[in-house]
């Protein structure tokens, strides 16, 4: 043990033998679960707003917030959030190149144009110091990512916000439940929007919702695509006229199977995150000091937490490896029975999409169709982004705190990066193309 077995892809033992699947098996699916979302059923309640609204209080409750809205996604959440915050024709919108695309392209369909920005390459989140120089005249929010759970550094992201009036979105899908600085994701800035589809860490079907103190936000995102709730309850002067039809029109209701499923979810979703805290914790505490490897994850004891560990990644130093790629070290992790790759999500603005695509027929591309300058932004323009895939790979995501078993994945990794002198002479480099736009396509393919 301890990394000196020889490695299984020059012919020695696996390090992991067997499959472990109650470890990785998520959501944890209980009767309770099971009953809640079956009553939704024998009640023929699936689009109703009663178990939804119920869920809503509740969700507000956890993180201390005035109010909570649900959205039958996260994608809508972020539209809705963007919508509150008055994003709208010729708005520019600040938000970090390496995320899923969902944080920032339905800024496109109010008619504004995104701006991307560096990502800090130890957080993997939205890089403080890169913020001002993308500031203009029609800037109007900035969207922070809490990237593959790591808390995004809040305090002086909200700091330039201020200073320039901006609103602050805070994309909570990686990070549902975490800490920065003692304060939980999704409740610094203006608004908290978020995924709870089935494949993240709070996980209750397809789904999403946002928190916010701000009652006008909260309002426009329901004018927006609630029509059934944008009535007489609504108290901003300006919206109250139009009530009854949604001003998007979209429509944008939670099916109650997923909010009675949350509702279950919720109860434990503290609990169990914190098994995951703990094994995952264990997990890198293993790999302290092993050369070429590094936790993602913020510093114990400062109040920051990786929240449910969603898309667990770690980060890869090839120069302590003699210059091994990240794509031949996984290639060694896999065959040591981890299924596990190098990259991450692939950065946003090098796709087609930011450059010259007309997607509704302005006759010039969609990123500067309603913009006062052109916000393309070209290959090389935003190197840590560019570069960030080299240095990272994805880590088994373990969800139960059981060290016998974690020993065994702990031991792959041990062994391919410390027998890196024997992986070089079949290392053929990374692809040009490394990484993905989309994870959960990623683990269908
Ligand atoms: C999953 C995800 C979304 C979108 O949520 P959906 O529920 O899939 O619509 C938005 N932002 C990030 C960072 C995500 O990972």
């Amino acid at each position: 043990m301890i990394g000196t077995e020889k490695l299984s892809l020059l012919g020695g033992p696996k390090a992991v033998r067997e499959s472990h699947e109650p470890m990785f098996k998520w959501p944890i699916i209980t009767e309770e679960d099971e009953a809640a979302a079956l009553q939704v059923l024998r009640d023929g309640a699936m689009s109703g707003t009663n178990i939804t609204k119920q869920f809503e209080q509740e969700f507000a409750e956890w993180l201390n917030m005035d109010y909570a809205l649900a959205f039958n996604n996260g994608t809508n959440s972020l539209l809705g959030a963007f919508y509150g915050c008055g994003v709208g024709i010729g708005d520019e919108v600040i938000c970090p190149s390496v995320t899923y695309w969902a944080t920032a392209l339905p800024a496109y369909a109010l008619g504004a144009s995104i701006v991307f920005a560096e990502i800090d390459p130890v957080t993997l989140c939205l890089d403080p110091n890169d913020i001002e120089r993308h500031i203009s005249e029609k800037t109007k929010a900035i969207v922070v990512v809490h990237y593959l759970g790591h808390p995004a550094d809040m305090d002086p992201i909200m700091e330039i916000a201020r200073k320039h009036n901006l609103k602050v979105i805070e994309d909570v899908s990686h990070a549902q439940g975490g800490f920065y600085k003692g304060r939980r994701v999704g409740t610094i800035g203006d608004v908290g929007a978020m995924s709870l589809m089935a494949g993240k860490s709070f996980a209750i079907g397809e789904g999403g919702i946002f928190v916010t103190n701000d009652r006008e936000i909260y309002e426009r995102a329901i004018a927006l695509g609630h029509y059934e709730r944008y009535n007489e309850e609504i108290k901003t002067p300006y919206l109250q006229p139009h009530a009854g039809l949604p001003l998007g029109g979209y429509k944008f209701r939670m099916h109650q199977i997923s909010s009675a499923v949350g509702r279950v979810q919720l109860k434990y979703y503290d609990e169990r995150i914190n098994e995951i805290d703990k094994a995952m914790n264990y997990f890198w505490d293993r790999l302290e000091g092993v050369p070429g490897l590094r936790a993602h994850r913020p510093a114990p004891g400062s109040g920051s937490t990786m929240g449910g560990w969603y898309a667990t990644h770690g980060h890869y130093v090839p120069e302590e490896l003699g210059g091994l790629s990240v794509t031949r070290f996984c290639e060694a992790v896999r065959s040591e029975g981890v299924p596990i790759g190098p990259g991450c999500n692939l950065p946003l603005h090098l796709h087609s999409l930011q450059h010259d695509a007309d997607v509704y027929g302005h006759g010039k591309p969609t990123i500067i169709a309603n913009a006062s300058r052109d916000l393309r932004q070209p290959k090389g323009s935003l190197p840590v982004s560019e570069g960030i895939a080299a240095r990272v790979y994805s880590i088994p995501w373990f969800k139960h705190y059981e060290p016998a078993i974690i020993d065994q994945y702990v031991e792959a990794f041990r062994k391919a990066a410390l027998q890196y002198n024997d992986l070089l002479a079949g290392d053929s480099g990374n692809p040009e193309k490394l990484g993905g736009w989309n994870f959960f396509r990623q683990k269908a393919d």
